[in-house]
């Protein structure tokens, strides 16, 4: 059975709202504008000020709300989720907000980030009689919370959280308060926003712009926020530790239009392609990104290097995950999906491929065979972050040694395994110059996966983490 339940680590978003009468259809768009950060599920938690309501569903956030009913889901006070998850867990009851019912009052749980001694606690609910009904680590805070004292206050929710270790921000809500938290470390995004009167709270800034919000202010490592009628009141449930914001969101997960921790994704992947080409330039005639997420870093490549920034590769945005993959004979015979490559502007030319990152290393392979196969000359790699060697423990999708191509393989090696002519990926210190711009406001970033140097450790948290988000 447990076996059954271990997930992967996930990527997801959160969204708040409170104090606005069309808070269920505001949470339906701030969802949509994260969509990036998960396409598994989706779902809205709503509160009319006596009950909550729950609207979720497995899918794309269009595909959940295309039936639903706004009207149903009426009240000022909503919080949302958008979940992914690339193996394991993918069932309804996974899918978040989380809900639960008591005699007094209700909890709805929306989290992003990974609980890594969910495994124990659970176990030790378990021992001392608590069914659980999901195989998610989300719903063990849920327990704790009840066990702290039964009521759900500031207190009973400081004290469970001071009971979980790992990289979480929280959206939770009752009938009549939303609580917000934040990890001691600060390793996941959150933000608060106001809407005319109404607060907002989000995983990325994006869903403020999407919605017309306008950004108030970063959520605090080891920050619990009460936002009631009487106003938004702050406490903290642990010590302010260093913040260690994940370099992932800005190496790859967050929009570029999005702020994280005050820096913006677009302007710090334009400068880790700067950077990159500060270190590893190679004579060649364009500079090509893989859409989307690299397509910044190419662009500051070019800036730096004066070679000519091209579009070879197109990508077709209607690919869902929903989208009729090809059999494996059609896909031998040439049928791509995704990516294509603008012969035109490859034949024949000495290509700088620039990608975000390589975990796994089977989309470069593809990408640089595909170029090849277009006619380019010669194909450099270049990696605008440094190789991903452990394991993320934070919510970050890669929790196996194993899967990590940079963690059983020299730079040669990988060089001849996706077909390169080159290749070479972005200094630690290149990637902390290019993010921590101004160290008055940035402590620092998580680099765990490529450092090997863990914010927070939790002794005997395995490597496959428990399904979490
Ligand atoms: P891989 O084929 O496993 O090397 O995948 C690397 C590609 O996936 C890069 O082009 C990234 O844009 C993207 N990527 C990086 N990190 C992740 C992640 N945690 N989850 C999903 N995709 C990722």
């Amino acid at each position: 059975m447990l076996a059954e339940i271990k997930g992967i680590n996930e990527e997801c978003g959160v969204f708040g709202i409170w104090g606005h009468e069309k808070a269920a259809e505001l949470t339906y768009y701030g969802l949509h504008s994260m969509q990036h950060r998960g396409q598994e599920g989706a779902g809205v938690v709503v509160s009319d000020g006596n009950q909550l309501k729950a609207h979720k569903g497995l899918g794309l956030v269009n595909d959940v709300f295309k039936n639903a009913d706004f009207s149903a889901l009426s009240g000022n006070v909503a919080v949302g989720h958008v979940r992914y998850s690339t193996q394991g867990g993918k069932v309804l009851e996974n899918v978040q907000p989380l809900l639960f019912r008591s005699q007094t009052e209700s909890i709805a749980l929306a989290h992003n980030g990974n609980i890594m001694n969910a495994y124990k606690l659970r176990g030790e609910l378990e021992e001392e009689g608590s069914i659980l009904q999901t195989s998610s680590d989300t719903e063990v805070l849920a327990h704790l919370i009840k066990r702290s004292g039964n009521k759900i206050t500031e207190e009973t929710i400081a004290k469970a959280l001071n009971q979980v270790v790992g990289a979480y921000a929280y959206l939770i809500l009752k009938e009549n308060k939303m609580f917000v938290a934040l990890d001691p470390t600060g390793i996941r995004p959150l933000s608060i926003g106001r809407l005319g009167e109404a607060y907002v709270v989000a995983s990325e800034t994006c869903a403020f712009d999407q919605i017309g919000a306008t950004f108030e202010r970063e959520v605090l490592p080891g920050e619990l926020i009460t936002i009631s009628k009487e106003g938004m009141t702050s406490t903290r449930f642990a010590m302010r530790e260093q913040r260690k914001m994940c370099a992932m969101e800005y190496v790859y997960l967050s929009r570029p239009d999005s702020d994280v921790n005050h820096v913006n994704v677009h302007a710090s992947r334009k400068n880790m392609g700067k950077e990159l080409a500060k270190e590893s330039n190679v004579s060649a005639d364009i500079v090509v990104g893989v859409p989307d997420s690299s397509i910044s870093a190419a662009i500051g490549y070019a800036e730096e290097s004066g070679l000519p920034y091209e579009m070879g590769i197109i990508k077709n945005r209607y690919v869902g995950r929903t989208f009729i993959q090809p059999s494996q004979e059609l896909r031998e015979q040439g049928v791509k999906l995704k990516l294509s490559p603008v012969r035109s502007i490859i034949e024949g030319q000495r290509v700088i491929m620039i990608d975000d990152s390589i975990v796994r290393g089977t989309t470069s392979k593809r990408i640089v065979q595909m170029l090849k196969d277009a006619g380019a000359k010669e194909v450099h790699v270049r990696i605008a972050s440094p190789s991903i060697k452990n394991p993320c423990y934070y919510g970050i999708d890669m929790s196996t040694r194993d899967e990590l191509i940079a963690a059983n393989h020299t730079l040669e090696e990988i060089s001849e395994i996706i077909g390169a002519d080159s290749i070479a990926y972005l200094s630690e210190e290149g990637l902390e110059k290019a993010i921590l711009k101004d160290k008055t406001i940035h402590q620092g970033i998580c680099t765990a996966c490529m450092t090997g140097k863990y914010p927070v450790k939790e002794e005997g948290a395995k490597e496959i983490a428990y399904t979490s988000c």
